[in-house]
């Protein structure tokens, strides 16, 4: 029987139920994401209550630039989530009531949401099961005369077929639109041999700056796009429908409250100032991942295609030997007991129960994507994670899977 206070001294044994090893108890928790936010970030901060100005200032236009340029691309248009830049990206295309857009059913939820918000219809095509992301020879096929747009998302950071979409778009006469939100810092090797950043891909990206992301502002994200009738339009649907040097009260069309404050903004800048470092120290942990891994059987590291440079989100493994979503569960309750945070990576869009009730999808409709959403699982993964730590991941992961 545990006493109260040698329950005291173990903080991360939430879990009960679990018979974890002597040598384990004594180890910290490992969280699962941590932002890397330091002395630079609190500092510019400050400096915005100090200047007095706390929306819509210079900070929203620096930041904007900032990513725009990072990424290559001529406007970003920052607002307040990840999810509002994939929502006035699908309005500033005209995508309404009946069109079609074809995307991914193995993605964060907003992917697919931002075609519902205007009452379009997502038309799902399965997933490659090495890349993990869209399908491109499953596309044509998908095609109707209502088709108005592909959106694609680089997965995880690793970016999708880019070639092969804008081919598809170009052929088909359809708008692409770029989920990036995962993916900053990736690159990917267009036909012609030039490498391109992610983000820049479609007619437009977006990414996002959840504390999980790349970077943070807190919340927020950014639509970033070459097209200044895309720009122009975002810049007005996130600020009420107001154009830009008309009367605040007048607003020209229906919009939304998706402004970004100046503090997350100055947030967010001195982020990208750093973007270098931060990247750096994600793909190293990824690196010492994939090493201490390459030899644990049943996991399967994350694909690392050529022609394509991930920018890394989060670090999800494939438990290929797991026969069902609940062998994967166990392993996940295995590992918390141990300290170890992880977690499912994603569940099928389109078994969620709002899918299946407007749409009637059930089991068995894309069945990679069933199949891989039954084997992943994201393990700690972020900028200040140690070699030693990673290699006791690693080991907690091999005994989880034997206890199992
Ligand atoms: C994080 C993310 C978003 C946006 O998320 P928010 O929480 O709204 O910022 C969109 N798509 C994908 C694939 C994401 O991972």
């Amino acid at each position: 029987m545990r006493s109260g206070s040698r329950r005291r001294r173990q903080p991360h044994r939430r879990h009960r139920g679990h018979d974890v090893s002597e040598e384990k108890q004594g180890s910290p928790p490992i969280r699962l994401s941590s932002p890397d936010v330091g002395t630079d970030e609190v500092e510019a901060v400050l400096e915005v209550f100090r200047n007095g100005r706390i929306a819509l200032g210079p900070k929203l236009f620096e930041f904007e630039r900032a990513v725009a340029d990072y990424t290559g691309c001529a406007y970003g248009v920052a607002v307040n989530s990840g999810t509002s830049a994939l929502h006035i990206i699908v309005r500033s295309l005209g995508i309404g009531d009946g069109d079609e857009v074809i995307t991914t059913p193995f993605s964060f939820i907003a992917s697919a949401n931002c075609i519902l918000f205007e009452r379009a219809i997502p038309r799902f095509v399965d997933i490659e099961p090495d890349t993990l992301n869209i399908d491109c020879s499953l596309i044509d096929s998908a095609i109707t005369p209502r088709t108005k747009a592909i959106l694609a998302v680089d997965l995880f950071g690793c970016p999708a077929d880019w070639s092969q979409l804008r081919e598809l778009a170009r052929a088909h006469n359809l708008a692409l639109i770029e989920d990036s939100c995962e993916a900053l810092g990736a690159r990917y090797r267009l036909s012609d041999g030039t490498w391109a950043r992610a983000g820049s891909l479609g007619d437009a990206g977006t990414f996002a700056f959840y504390p999980n992301k790349q970077i943070t502002t807190g919340e927020g994200g950014i639509v970033v796009t070459d097209r200044d009738d895309i720009a122009a339009l975002c810049r007005s649907l996130r600020n009420q429908g107001r154009d830009d040097g008309t009367d605040w009260m007048q607003p020209t069309r229906l919009g939304y409250s998706y402004r970004i404050a100046e503090l997350n903004c100055a947030l967010g800048l001195a982020q990208m100032r750093r973007i270098d470092e931060i990247l750096a120290a994600r793909k190293r942990v990824a690196s010492w991942y994939a090493e201490l891994l390459a030899d644990v059987a049943g996991v399967r590291a994350p694909y690392e295609p050529e022609a394509k440079e991930t920018g890394w989100f989060v670090y999800v493994v494939r438990l290929t030997e797991s026969p069902s979503r609940e062998y994967v569960y166990a392993v996940r309750d295995e590992l918390r007991a141990r300290g170890i945070a992880c977690a499912n990576y994603f569940y099928p869009i389109h078994l969620l129960p709002h899918y299946r009730e407007q749409f009637g999808f059930r089991e068995g409709d894309f069945p990679i994507t069933e199949r891989v959403a039954s084997q992943t699982l994201a393990l700690p993964f972020y900028n200040q994670l140690s070699r030693e730590e990673v290699a006791r991941v690693v080991t907690s992961l091999q005994t989880a899977m034997e206890a199992v």
